[in-house]
């Protein structure tokens, strides 16, 4: 019974309402209707029945649902979000649905990962569309609340020295914010395996440190970046590029493919600040904020690359801060020129 009901968020009690007879003969017919077409498609009635997605505005009573689920034994996977969905966030879910018997999606876009010179009030905002596709990615609940925080909240989750450099540098309340929301949601949605993006490769790396140094029971995985198909890394704030910024925005992941392409050829580099002197040549950005090439796991810079390694950059084009970053590691080191 529970798929027919919901929770409407002009509402202050936590009530559900229960839809009205026309509205549940509506759902039902709805449900019939996507059951013969997942029949027709081959997909399961069980993944048919996941689209009945649940809202949930709560985080409490999202919490109490996840205690009834984990009590009977069923597993959670969870995707956090701050909305404007695209397809590099459908990619997340569709890597943990698998992995999980419950799916839950958070959409939530945390201010305390904002400095107040940037955009928060301005951030995209999509509602219908990202739940049309988190339901289509086989998410069971989204969590959009109006806030996360208890009005005396009053602790801050900090990771030290690996946010120091690259985003923490020029963003240096960012990462403090986003490991105290992350902290919190998964005090919250109790995931058995949490994915995040590696396009967020430097967020990615501290959330896992900031895991394990908690002793949190949860499987961090880390998805691919999804790109568009001229190369440019998807974000919610390429919404914000002009078709002229667009085509300029091109030349991060150009830049990041030359490094990784040079890398390879030399099967190596002796020096990753000639190599990035060259680079920085090839993008047209408004202001770089840093290119830089990484040890993937410390995020200290490297004077050479004989092994792993990654290039990241940050770069103001046009209205938006963007960032992309790439693998650019030699498998088998030969000697280096
Ligand atoms: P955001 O909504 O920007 O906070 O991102 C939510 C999650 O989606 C983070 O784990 C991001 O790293 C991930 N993400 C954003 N863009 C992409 C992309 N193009 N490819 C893969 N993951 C992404």
């Amino acid at each position: 019974m529970d798929a027919f009901l919901y929770r409407n968020p002009q509402r202050k009690s936590n009530d559900r309402e229960i839809l009205s007879p026309k509205g549940l003969i509506s759902t039902i017919l709805t449900g019939i209707q996507l059951i013969e077409k997942h029949n027709r498609l081959g997909v399961s009635q069980k993944c048919a029945w996941r689209t009945f997605m649940d809202i949930q505005h709560d985080p409490l009573l999202l919490q109490q649902t996840i205690l009834q689920h984990k009590r009977q034994g069923k597993t959670i996977g969870f995707v956090p979000t701050m909305g404007a969905l695209h397809a590099g966030h459908t990619s997340l879910m569709d890597i943990a649905r698998p992995l999980c018997d419950i799916l839950i999606c958070s959409i939530y876009v945390n201010p305390l990962q904002f400095a107040p010179t940037e955009d928060l009030s301005t951030y995209p905002h999509t509602p219908e569309l990202d739940h049309h596709m988190c339901r289509e990615h086989g998410v069971d609940i989204v969590l959009r609340p109006s806030t996360l925080y208890h009005p005396l909240h009053n602790t801050r989750v900090e990771v030290h020295e690996l946010t120091n450099g690259l985003c923490g540098a020029s963003r240096p309340s960012h990462f403090a914010g986003v490991t105290t929301v992350v902290a919190r949601l998964f005090g919250l949605v109790q995931p058995d395996v949490a994915v995040f993006g590696e396009k967020d490769f430097q967020q990615l790396a501290v959330i896992r440190r900031m895991t394990e140094d908690l002793a949190m029971p949860i499987q961090i995985i880390g998805g691919p970046i999804v790109r568009d198909e001229s190369g440019l890394a998807l974000s919610s704030r390429n919404a914000y590029l002009t078709p002229t910024d667009k085509q300029r925005a091109l030349s991060l992941s150009r830049t990041l493919q030359y490094i990784q392409q040079t890398i390879q050829n030399n099967g190596g580099c002796a020096s990753v600040a000639d190599l990035l002197q060259q680079a920085r040549t090839m993008l047209d950005v408004d202001s770089l904020d840093y290119l830089e090439i990484v040890n993937p796991v410390t995020l200290r810079p490297l004077d050479r690359v004989d092994g792993a390694a990654r290039a990241l950059v940050a770069a103001k084009v046009g209205k938006p801060r963007l960032i992309d970053n790439l693998d650019v590691s030699i498998d088998s080191p030969s000697p280096i020129i």
